[in-house]
Formats: C-alpha cells, structure tokens, sequence
C-alpha cells in the first residue's frame, strides 16, 4: 500500500508545472523506444501518474518503473500533447532520489567519478584517440581537471553523490 505525500507533490509539481497539464492519455508511453524495448516494463506515463499523485516511495525508493532507465531522447517531450516536460520532471526525480541518498544505478557513479577525475564523462580511450587523429578532427579538450576536482571538492560533490557509500 502506497501512500499520497501532498508536500512532495506540491513540490514537484512547483519545480515543473507542465506536470500539472498531463491528462494520462499514454501517447508518451507509446512512442518510447525503452517501453518498447522492456514490453511496458519501463512506463513514462505511470511515472508521470506517480508524480501527480505524490507517490514518493515508489519514485524514490522502489524506483518502479525506473526513471533511470529513460535515454533522453525526447520522443515524448515530443509527441505529448500537453507539452509536458517529462525528461525535465525526470531529471528532477532523479536529482532527488540522489539528494536523498536512495540507491542509483553503478554507471551513473562511474562518469561521476570520471568527472571528478577527469573533467570528462567519458574519457576518450586510446582507440578513440587514434581515429579521431586518422579522421583529422581536433584534440579533445578539457578544462584542467586539477581545476574541476577543486571545485567539486569545494562543493561536496563526493558526499551529495554518495561516491563513498548511501543506500543500496
Ligand atoms: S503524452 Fe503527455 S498528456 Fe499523455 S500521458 Fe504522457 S505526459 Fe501525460
Ligand atoms: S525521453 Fe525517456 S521516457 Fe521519453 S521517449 Fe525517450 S526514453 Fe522514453
């Protein structure tokens, strides 16, 4: 038994009010490519019904369906007829499962800490340096890590990650 929490909706709902216009009519659930792919397992619409309806343990906690899964592709910020801005309303569920110190996937914690390392997500690999010389296309630049890995020291990056640990 799932419980309503009023406050966590009134405040994702604040954060995007597009929330507020969804009318569940599933146009998002259909055109997306990771629905497809799992056989409805993965469901934009139910997230988006979870949210309007302030269910935070199942968003947050149990992660069902599992808004980590979503690629970004914007086919459903697309196709909604109501303008709804899923992938923003996503990637705020997201920022709170993660301030809130419930557990998020290993690969997420890996280009974290790629960045803290690196300034880079993804770091170019040898193979992908060498062609991209053969293709003649410019150096990748960074900004110097040393840079990065203080800033991010400043602001706690580590702890409101949970790189050393949090729930899992
Ligand atoms: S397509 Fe838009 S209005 Fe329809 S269910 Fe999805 S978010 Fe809601
Ligand atoms: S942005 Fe995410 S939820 Fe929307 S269609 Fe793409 S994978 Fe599906």
């Amino acid at each position: 038994m799932h419980t309503v929490d009023f406050e966590f909706r009134k405040e994702i709902i604040k954060e995007d009010f597009s929330l507020s216009y969804c009318y569940q009519c599933g146009t998002c659930s259909s055109v997306c490519p990771v629905a497809l792919a799992t056989d409805g397992v993965y469901n934009p619409r139910k997230i988006i019904e979870e949210s309007l309806l302030g269910l935070k343990d199942l968003l947050l906690t149990e992660q069902n369906p599992n808004v980590w899964l979503c690629s970004t592709c914007q086919m459903c910020v697309e196709k909604c007829p109501q303008n709804v801005f899923l992938t923003e309303i996503f990637e705020n569920l997201k920022n709170k499962i993660v301030q809130t110190g419930e557990s998020y996937p290993d690969t997420f914690k890996t280009q974290a800490k790629a960045v803290l390392e690196n300034g880079l997500a993804l770091s170019p690999t040898p193979p992908i340096i060498r062609r991209r010389e053969e293709l003649k296309l410019p150096k990748v630049e960074t900004a110097d890590s040393k840079e990065i890995k203080k800033l991010l020291n400043a602001t706690n990056f580590v702890e409101k990650t949970h790189l050393n640990g949090g729930k899992k």
